[in-house]
């Protein structure tokens, strides 16, 4: 068996779930035994040493002709080249807003079945079978495709990345695709970067602080604790509604899913369509002054307390135990 990872790049160099995803493919050869990990690089100048070190037997590099290679017409275009040539049974893309788009065009076109925000995929009963908690956390399910080709959006974070003790012996395959009409009917006229300062990225940070109304629009806490963690920073829709910061860092149904190993809540009660774009988190802490508030339903820890005491506390205890 086949599967395919694409090799999500920005500024030329790989992205952490690029090397998640690769990962955990190599980790279902292990387990299912004679998966042959494909990883696909659309562009220039492919990062060989690193997909190597990560398991990827061969390299598809595809150059694409008459359009931009970063819109994802034009990476589903290099992905249907690489799907015909290798007929993998699996293709695995980030969760992120970009593979999402990826997944569910290409999977139109290929007939492929397609599930996003996925936890897990593993082999049972010969078939793919991807798992993902559905409606808030209130239901687990496990989707199967049912062609040939299934292709899911693994959610960040969910498979620590590790490089192998001996690197793969990459074999590296070139491909030149001409660009869709889908694909060419854009032009990039430019790009600019949104400044994110030295945080990590909110939708593929390890660590998210959220902050919610029980902030009372100070945000310097939130930024504080997560510096100190090398964090993310989120809020909640009443936080970024009453402007006290950008419409970009609301985490929930209509923000951004988010999947950090730990994610830490300030005085954020826990509503159902917050906790829709959260629910993936591994570890939840919540800090909160009311014993009652929703989100101590579902926190593996909660601080009942006043963020104006408890966060202080926290950055120096933090800042006390750095080496
Ligand atoms: C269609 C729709 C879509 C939505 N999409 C989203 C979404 O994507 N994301 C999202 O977040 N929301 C979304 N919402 C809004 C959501 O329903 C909640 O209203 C919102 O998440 C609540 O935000 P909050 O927790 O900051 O505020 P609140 O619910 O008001 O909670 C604030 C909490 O802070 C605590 N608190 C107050 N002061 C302190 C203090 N000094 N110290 C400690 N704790 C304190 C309070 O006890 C309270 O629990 C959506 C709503 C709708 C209808």
């Amino acid at each position: 068996m086949n599967v395919l990872v694409l090799v999500d790049h920005a500024d030329g160099a790989v992205r952490p779930t690029a090397l998640e995803l690769l990962t955990l493919a190599r980790d279902l050869t292990s387990a299912s035994g004679g998966v042959v990990v494909h990883a696909v690089w659309v562009g220039e100048s492919p990062q060989t040493e690193l997909l190597a070190a990560h398991g990827a037997a061969t390299l598809h590099q595809v150059h694409v002709d008459g359009a931009d290679a970063q819109l994802t017409a034009s990476v589903v275009d290099a992905l249907q080249t690489v799907i015909t040539a290798v007929e993998p049974s699996l293709l695995l893309v980030a969760s992120t807003f970009e593979g999402k788009e990826v997944a569910a065009r290409l999977a139109v076109r290929a007939g492929a079945g397609v599930v996003t925000g996925a936890a897990s995929v593993a082999v049972e009963d010969g078939r793919w079978v991807a798992r993902k908690s559905v409606l808030a956390g209130s239901w687990d399910t496990a989707c199967a495709a049912t062609g040939r080709l299934a292709v899911v959006a693994l959610a960040p974070n969910v498979v620590p990345a590790a490089p192998l003790a001996v690197p793969a012996d990459t074999t590296l395959v070139e491909h030149t695709v001409a660009a869709s009409a889908a694909a060419r009917a854009v032009t990039v006229v430019s790009r600019t970067k949104r400044p994110t300062g030295d945080r990590p990225a909110l939708a593929e940070a390890e660590v998210v602080v959220v902050g919610g109304r029980g902030v009372d629009g100070d945000f310097s806490g939130v930024e504080e604790l997560a510096d100190v963690l090398g964090a993310a920073v989120g809020a909640t829709r009443v936080a970024t509604d009453e402007g006290w910061i950008g419409h970009e860092a609301q985490v929930g149904q209509t923000g951004v899913t988010i999947s950090p190993r730990l994610y830490i809540g300030l005085g954020v009660s826990g509503a159902v369509h917050h906790r829709g774009g959260m629910d993936a988190a591994g570890t939840v802490v919540a800090v909160n002054n009311d014993p009652d508030a929703p989100i101590f339903e579902f926190a593996d820890y909660g601080i009942v307390g006043d963020l104006g005491e408890v966060v202080p506390a926290l950055v120096a205890e933090l800042r006390a135990r750095r080496p």
